[in-house]
């Protein structure tokens, strides 16, 4: 008989994957990854699945984010405590939960999610988990940002944009920086802006696969 790791061992050996196949470079991402329980991003019928490098269904067409792919961006974001982060696409709470974890004790997490179940999904999952502090879930269009609560050390889209949306590149402090896919509605490149006084810096990363970012600055 197969004998199967509990959760723990199971995390510490996707973790483990990550950093082998380079998608885990720092310690501090690192880290994050094999405290935050994935198991409890996901619904019951998937939790067994948690710690397979893929996206799984999290309810209303929605998927949570293949680890990998929170590897990648944690990275690329270069994340450290202290900073505010906006997120845009709660989704399950997780891919934040990560986020909040490098961050800690200082800085702080603002997700947007523009359907209401999933943003009750992911405030749960974080209160469940221990994150309610460092994470706070916002209901609404993410495509317009948060302006009351900028300017944002990093903002992140966890959806495929057309464009990027004007007012995250907006609402991004001097020397911060945004990852947005963008493309089509079913593939995109993932693009850093980098904000240096007025000067935005574009970079593409490469190719990624979510899903679209709808809303005002996004698909209709
Ligand atoms: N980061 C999530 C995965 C997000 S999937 C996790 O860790 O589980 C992308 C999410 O973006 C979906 O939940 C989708 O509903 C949301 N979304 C799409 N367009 C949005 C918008 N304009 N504002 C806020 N959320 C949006």
């Amino acid at each position: 008989m197969l004998l199967m790791g509990d959760n723990d061992s199971r995390r510490n050996a996707l973790v483990d994957s990550l950093v082998r196949r380079g998608y885990v470079v720092s310690s501090s991402v690192e880290k994050a990854m094999r405290r935050v329980p994935r198991e409890e991003f996901l619904p019951d019928s998937f939790r067994e699945d948690a710690y397979i490098d893929t996206p799984l269904p999290i309810g209303d067409g929605q998927t949570i984010s293949a680890p990998h792919m929170v590897a990648i961006m944690a990275e690329r974001l270069d994340l450290a405590p202290g900073l505010k982060v906006l997120e845009i696409g709660a989704g399950s709470g997780y891919h934040a939960a990560v986020c909040a974890e490098i961050v800690a004790p200082d800085g702080h997490i603002y997700t947007m999610e523009r359907i209401s179940s999933l943003a009750e999904f992911a405030e749960g999952n974080l209160r469940k988990t221990g994150y309610s502090e460092l994470v706070t879930v916002i209901f609404g269009d993410g495509t317009r940002g948060l302006p009351e609560k900028a300017p944002f050390d990093r903002i992140f889209v966890a959806a495929g944009a057309p464009d990027i949306p004007e007012p995250l590149t907006k609402q991004l402090a001097d020397g911060g920086a945004l990852l947005v896919p963008v493309g089509g509605r079913y593939y995109q490149d993932l693009i850093k802006v980098r904000r240096r006084g007025n000067r935005f810096e574009k970079e593409n990363l490469g190719g990624c696969v979510f899903v679209p970012l709808i809303g005002e600055y996004g698909y209709h």
